[in-house]
């Protein structure tokens, strides 16, 4: 276990104005805290967060992040409280550490391996300083070291391969490569030990016949290069077992050859240099083709950055040769990091080649800092800010899009979910639909048989998935409701005819209208897209002329009536259940008006009054009018807007009397405008809400009452 001294020490080496009292303090607190609880290797357990600082320190994190390291287990495992820490360490320490055990928290609310990505990606936006997840991952690589104490072999595996699937690709996705490459290992013991050893076993013997064979060729490739004058640092390093064996498994290869183990690598100071030795390395000895990566100009997702060429060496062997800078190098072992310590230590300025979006925020946070503490204080992890994580009752964790509601957990669960949801509990509590919904949360979704997808969820759903499944069923719901219209308009028409009404006599119109099948004609109808009249001369060609207004005969209000009538909020008989429906803007009926429906296109039916001059425009087209009478026994008083057209003297506070006139006979003014004005007149229209016919008319009566008033009608067309 790291000594309190030798780790103050450790962090002084690379930051001297370390707060050396806090970190003390720090120390002493773990330990006090933990007291006596000991790890599964019977040591005490404070020595695990005092390791994960120290791992800490080789990535020379700032004092925080070393402070966070030592009291990370002391919210979950301990009586010390976020309280606690904000009071002895400060608020800053406080967040990371909760931070740290929300993620813990995490961990145990879902082991499900399969959703690995998901996972991993809900840790990272869970992380909202990089720093909590440096920690993160520094825990779970000394938890690893000491797997082999634990004495479960079912717990043992269940952790490595949780690190196998999440940790290590999360370390390898933010560029710490040595914490990916350590984590990897150590669950390949744990997973495959067999496949392992087999591997080491086939390195010892490469290695005994090969014998300095490795150093021969680091030699032979330093002379080559330091004749052309070029400064390179040389060496050869061994493969890790397990990233062997994942090529294997990849490509279905066995190892025999050198350049299957043995990585060369060639450092050199700048990136010129690097084509310089790959130019150099071409021309002395043969390349093998297909085998050359340029990750300087096309770095890795991860930011990864080197030269990659396979050439027969020095020594006649078959040899891949890495070729980077200092800077690439020490960002490829240790990602994130590696940036923070280059702007303190030498204030070397990056390279602005693709990397990550994220990363790139993160570096631009860096530019701005004036204090290099300053980074990774203040940064967030945009990654995955754009989206949203949450978790079913059974612990299957779902993504979506960042401000989505229970409706979009639902359909991203199953398009059927989506369509019968009624309701939903998030974290146990009965919540809105249109909640949005927070990274972690536990989404359950209530259901009924009955239920069908409200077109209003359209106005507050974000996902695709929802959307489009709520577009598609109101476009379905809106087609069946045009095709019911366009059967009655259609057997309307026959009717006018007096021909009896058979659905084999529309085979003709099939073709001239270009249409698959009978629906597609009564939907034609029903949208206004053609009228009865069209369909009459198609059938009977020859016959027209017979027609006239007269013969209107009107749907029965018995067969459409009823049946889904609570549907309407509007009090209206003799629609069509369901049908899109308003009120013509020209003459604003009122309950009481004797009124008429007629069907627009693509716009469902118009209310008129009866004695509408619009009425005349639709004269040619009976079939279009729709027999409608206001519901009087509907008790739900909903408002409509009556208008009428006044005419006053011109002199001050008439308006006023008008309006306080409105006012005091319970009617709304919605609109006014004034049409006309004269020296003493004015002629206005406005527009009242109110309840029926019998309201208007008494606001009229009131109006006629005000001498300031010349005169008042109901205005019509
Ligand atoms: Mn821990």
């Amino acid at each position: 276990m790291l000594r309190q001294v030798e780790l103050v020490e450790r962090v002084l080496s690379y930051d001297p104005h370390a707060d050396e009292d806090l970190l003390n303090r720090a120390y002493v607190f773990t330990i006090k805290t933990h007291g006596s609880q000991v790890r599964a290797s019977g040591d005490p357990y404070f020595s695990h967060p005092i390791e994960v600082a120290g791992i800490l320190t080789e990535l020379k994190l700032d004092t925080a992040t070393i402070i966070t390291a030592l009291l990370h287990d002391t919210i979950e495992d301990t009586v010390a409280s976020k309280e606690e820490i904000e009071l002895n360490f400060g608020p800053e320490i406080a967040v990371l550490v909760d931070g740290v055990t929300k993620l813990s928290q995490l961990e145990l609310q879902s082991d499900r391996t399969k959703q690995a990505e998901n996972f991993s990606k809900l840790l990272v936006a869970m992380s909202n300083d990089i720093r909590v997840l440096l920690v993160k991952l520094a825990d779970r690589l000394h938890n690893m070291r000491t797997l082999h104490f634990i004495d479960k072999p079912e717990k043992r595996k269940r952790i490595a391969t949780e690190t196998m699937e999440i940790y290590a690709p999360l370390a390898e996705r933010i560029g710490i490569q040595s914490f990916r490459d350590e984590l990897e290992d150590l669950a390949f013991v744990e997973l495959n030990n067999e496949a392992r050893k087999s591997i080491l076993r086939r390195l010892e013997y490469l290695r005994a016949e090969g014998e300095d064979v490795v150093a021969k060729i680091v030699e032979g490739l330093k002379n080559e290069l330091n004749d052309s004058g070029l400064q390179v640092e040389v060496s050869g390093r061994e493969k890790r077992p397990y990233s062997i064996w994942r090529k294997m498994e990849q490509k279905n290869v066995t190892f025999e050859q050198l350049s299957d183990i043995i990585a060369f690598r060639v450092v050199v100071a700048n990136v010129e240099q690097c084509y310089h030795v790959l130019g150099n390395l071409h021309a002395k000895f043969s390349m093998v083709p297909g085998r050359f990566k340029d990750y300087i100009s096309t770095p890795k997702r991860n930011n990864y950055q080197s030269i990659h060429t396979t050439i027969i060496g020095p020594e006649r062997q078959r040899i891949e040769v890495q070729i980077r800078t200092r800077e690439m190098h020490e960002t490829n072992e240790i990602g994130v990091a590696a940036h923070w310590q280059y702007k303190q230590q030498l204030g070397t300025p990056l390279s602005d080649s693709q990397q990550y979006r994220w990363l790139r925020e993160l570096l631009e946070i860096l530019e701005d800092a004036s204090d290099p503490d300053e980074f990774l204080e203040h940064t967030k992890l945009n990654m995955y800010q754009d989206q949203v994580f949450c978790f079913s009752p059974k612990g299957d964790l779902i993504s979506l899009p960042a401000g989505s509601s229970p409706v979009d957990f639902a359909y991203a669960v199953h398009t059927r979910v989506g369509d019968t949801c009624v309701g939903s509990k998030v974290n146990g509590r009965m919540t809105p639909l249109r909640t949005v919904l927070k990274n972690g949360d536990q989404v359950e979704i209530l259901r009924s048989k009955n239920q069908t997808p409200s077109p209003t969820w359209e106005n507050f759903v974000v996902s695709g998935k929802a959307r489009s499944a709520i577009r598609r069923f109101i476009r379905q719901q809106q087609r069946d409701q045009y095709i019911e219209l366009g059967k009655s308009i259609a057997e309307k028409s026959f009717r006018m005819h007096s021909k009896p009404f058979v659905e084999k006599a529309l085979a003709p119109v099939l073709k001239v209208w270009d249409l698959e099948n009978t629906d597609d004609v009564y939907y034609s109808l029903g949208d206004g897209t053609h009228t009865g009249r069209q369909l009459l001369d198609i059938i009977f060609p020859g016959e027209r002329n017979k027609t006239d207004k007269e013969n209107v005969v009107p749907i029965s209000k018995s067969k459409t009536g009823g049946k889904k009538k609570h549907e309407h909020a509007v009090p209206i008989r003799g629609l069509i259940p369901g049908m899109a429906m308003h009120f013509a803007g020209c003459c604003h009926p009122l309950p009481g008006d004797r009124i008429v429906g007629i069907v627009t296109t693509g716009r469902g039916v118009t209310i008129h009054t009866i004695d509408c001059d619009t009425l005349e425009q639709f004269a040619e087209v009976p079939e279009r009018w729709l027999d409608v009478s206001w519901d009087t026994k509907n008790d739900e008083v909903s408002l409509q807007v009556g208008r009428i057209s006044v005419v006053m003297a011109n002199e001050p506070g008439a308006l006023s009397s008008i309006t306080s006139t409105i006012a005091a006979n319970s009617g709304n003014i919605n609109n006014l405008v004034i049409a006309n004005r004269s020296q003493d007149f004015f002629e206005m229209r406005v527009d009242i809400e109110v309840r029926d016919v019998k309201h208007l008319t008494n606001i009229i009566a009131a109006l006629r009452a005000d001498p300031v008033i010349s005169s008042v009608e109901r205005a019509t067309g």
